[in-house]
């Protein structure tokens, strides 16, 4: 048998790490009566981590409450990141450096001649230095940054490529084992029994899953792939060893422990299905919730059909993490404007 912590002892282990105070937190689980009675299935509630704040907000404003000082601590003195030219993740971390006094360079790929708009447009406006790759140089994205990464060296930086080193996006994911303590008591204030959470398959629902064990609570996780910049197979799940070492913990995470839902990612990243504009437009008109067109667009469309295909029990409290993604809408503007049916 496992020896459990209390949330105070798993507070302790966590208190232990360095970490700078920039989400607005605790963020507020909230519920969804009337996308629960459209869909007339288990009570539906939500976990607005697209509340945290930092520029727009989103789940990567509690990553970097650990990664950044992490980051910091290890000696870089400008971090470079390659993402795609509508990703949050290029925009959070532009709005953590800033809090930290970091310098920030962001490769972006399929960037050239876009529309200055969402993610994008935060990018700028918070001063990352941007490097905007066409087609032909985003085949070697990777190649761009090395290169870049070299010239500070030469000239007596040091450079953290993110792609290069990803222990500190494990480091990250306490900061959801935190918001696990923040669920726990906002679940036994509403009193709410049987809990599912479902949203996009990533470090942050890991966190939870780590959190819910070292505390015995018995909360059932649904995680949606949505075929991002950090895969779950060789890359999270191979590292749950690492975050347990880290917090010092009796258990962490296993793959068994999520049930893994791939069969609404569609064409890929960037590429909004059908099912997923729907699904944003339902939680719009029901809750007057805002999904993104790649990660809780998707998780949503998720909940919507395994609500409705009899995936959850009907004494199950459903708790959808909204995990942010904000500004993808405005980058996405023509499909989502596009949207005809009635919801
Ligand atoms: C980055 C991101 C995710 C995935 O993050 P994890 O840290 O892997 O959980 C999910 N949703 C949104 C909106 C994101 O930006």
């Amino acid at each position: 048998m496992t020896q459990h912590l209390t949330p105070d002892e798993l507070q302790s282990h966590i208190d232990k790490l360095p970490r700078m105070d920039i989400a607005h937190l605790p963020t507020p689980l909230e519920e969804m009566p009337r996308l629960t009675e459209r869909l007339g299935g288990p009570d539906i509630w939500i976990k607005r981590e697209d509340m945290t704040g930092l520029a727009y907000g989103g789940n990567k404003a509690r990553h970097y409450e650990f990664e950044m000082p992490h980051v910091a601590e290890e000696g870089y003195d400008v971090m470079i990141n390659i993402m795609d030219y509508h990703s949050n993740n290029a925009r959070m971390t532009a709005a953590a450096a800033n809090k930290i006094g970091m310098r920030y360079i962001l490769v972006l790929r399929n960037a050239a001649n876009r529309n200055v708009q969402g993610n994008l447009l935060i990018d700028k406006i918070l001063g990352a230095e941007l490097h905007l790759l066409d087609e032909y140089q985003s085949g070697d994205a990777e190649g761009y940054a090395t290169k870049l990464k070299e010239e500070l060296e030469a000239e007596g930086h040091k450079p953290y490529l993110i792609q290069d080193y990803l222990f500190p996006r494990i480091v990250g994911m306490v900061g959801f084992v935190q918001a696990g303590i923040e669920l726990k008591e906002q679940i036994e204030a509403a009193n709410l029994k049987n809990v599912h959470i479902i949203g996009v398959a990533g470090r942050s629902l890991c966190g939870f899953i780590i959190a819910a064990k070292s505390m015995g609570l018995d909360w059932k996780f649904t995680g949606v792939t949505v075929n991002y910049d950090v895969p779950l197979k060789g890359y999270i799940f191979e590292h749950n060893k690492d975050i347990q070492e880290l917090l010092d913990l009796p258990v962490t995470f296993e793959q068994s422990d999520m049930r893994v839902l791939d069969q609404y990612v569609g064409e890929g990243y960037g590429v909004m299905t059908a099912q997923v504009n729907e699904a944003i437009h339902i939680a719009a008109q029901t809750d007057a919730i805002i999904c993104d067109p790649n990660y809780t667009g998707t998780a949503m469309a998720a909940l919507i059909d395994q609500v409705e295909e009899g995936g959850f029990s009907e004494d199950e409290t459903v708790i959808f993490l909204h995990t942010g993604g904000l500004p993808a809408v405005f980058t996405f503007a023509d499909q989502l404007a596009a949207f005809k049916g009635k919801v």
